[in-house]
């Protein structure tokens, strides 16, 4: 198979986990016989300074060409000063926007090999296995906005329309059906309107997915559900901004924040695959940063842009099987324990690949 991959790097660690992730895109497509080609291109930060613009048109005209997006991820102090007028997300919230990528999949597995690792105790860990999925293209990230210098108020309104939650919903209830049958819905019922709408649309599109056991949860209790029974999780649908808070929660779950990979997906093959997590400035340029999320982000696109099941479980058993081995970065290693670097990380999963 031929594709085309447009690959923003970004700022701090994003190309240092993005360089990995070519890699092993690369090693599936000698393995398997595809071919990739990959062209690189500024976004965020980066941008800014070289072209002004977070989201160059130059860029966003390649992504146009391509069959998908792999993206490290954007932001940094040195361009997050409150009166800033250019901001590294800008440009992630357009792109997002551009290609009407409202879906935004986040898996999220506890490893055994890393349940010591985490703060929970290890049997509340055990089959923990669940998918989240955030509407990315609606809410308060793009509702109306005051935004006023020094002004004494400022405001962010959360939007929703009936079609956007029922597109999110159907993604939603039809992933409950290919995997536990069991779906959460995440709002905040009792005090916004936005909400109660929200719970009003999941509930009608329920009707074309009666096997699928439903279930809603105020936003504030689902962080609480989440660390006392996380393992009783399938599917659970939020908001932008809820999906968002509580994905980074979750993270905690897989030992950390640099585990977790994501797809973001429309209504067709294209997508665009990042890690959840931001650019890590405190640790940039040092070599601690954890490429799981970012390859792990590698293997959806291999599934869900390419329709290459094969090849992305290839990715993930490798995944699997370094940290089962015992490597780790520094963000997973056990308190005043080894651990190795990230280009020593990766060419243990590219050799597992
Ligand atoms: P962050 O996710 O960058 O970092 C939070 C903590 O997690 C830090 O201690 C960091 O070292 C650690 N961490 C994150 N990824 C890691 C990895 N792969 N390996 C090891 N440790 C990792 O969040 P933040 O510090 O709140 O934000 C930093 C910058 O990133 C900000 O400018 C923010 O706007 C931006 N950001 C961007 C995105 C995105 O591009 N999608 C998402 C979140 C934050």
């Amino acid at each position: 198979m031929k594709a085309s991959i447009a690959v923003l790097p970004g700022d701090g660690i994003g190309p240092e986990v993005i360089s990995k992730a070519v890699e092993v895109l690369s090693k599936v497509a000698g393995k398997y016989g595809h071919e990739f080609k990959f062209t690189e291109a500024p976004m965020g930060g980066n941008a800014i300074d070289s072209t002004g613009q977070a989201l160059p048109d130059a860029t966003l005209k390649l992504c146009e060409q391509s069959d998908a997006i792999l993206l490290g991820a954007v932001g940094g102090p040195q361009w997050d000063g409150p009166t800033a007028t250019v901001r590294p997300e800008h440009g992630l919230l357009k792109l997002r926007k551009h290609f009407d990528l409202f879906a935004n999949l986040r898996p999220v597995k506890a490893y055994p090999a890393l349940a010591q690792h985490t703060p929970l105790r290890a049997d509340l860990l055990e089959g923990v296995d669940m998918l989240f999925i955030r509407e990315l293209t609606g809410g308060i990230y793009f509702g109306p906005r005051a935004e006023q210098g020094d002004s004494d108020s400022a405001y962010d309104t959360e939007v929703y329309s009936v079609p956007e939650v029922e597109r999110v919903a159907h993604v939603a209830f039809r992933a409950a059906q290919g995997r536990g049958k069991k779906l959460a819905s995440i709002d905040k019922f009792n005090i916004l309107a936005s909400s109660r709408l929200w719970r009003r649309a999941v509930v009608r599109v329920h009707e074309d997915y009666p096997e699928v056991e439903l279930e809603h949860i105020l936003v504030d209790a689902c962080t609480m559900h989440l660390l006392v029974r996380p393992a009783s999780f399938d599917v659970i649908v939020a908001s932008n901004m809820f999906g968002d808070i509580l994905t980074d929660e979750a993270s905690v779950l897989a030992g950390s924040l640099g585990m977790l990979p994501s797809a973001s997906l429309g209504s067709g093959a294209f997508g665009l695959y990042e890690p959840i997590h931001g650019t890590a400035p405190d640790i940039a340029g040092q070599g601690k940063a954890n490429p799981t999320g970012t390859i792990l982000s590698t293997a959806m696109l291999l599934r869900y842009t390419l329709g290459l099941e094969n090849e992305a479980q290839a990715v993930e058993q490798a995944v699997e099987k370094v940290l089962a081995d015992g490597a780790r970065t520094a963000d997973i290693a056990p308190r005043g324990g080894s651990y190795i670097s990230t280009d020593e990380f990766a060419g243990a999963i590219l050799a597992q690949i």
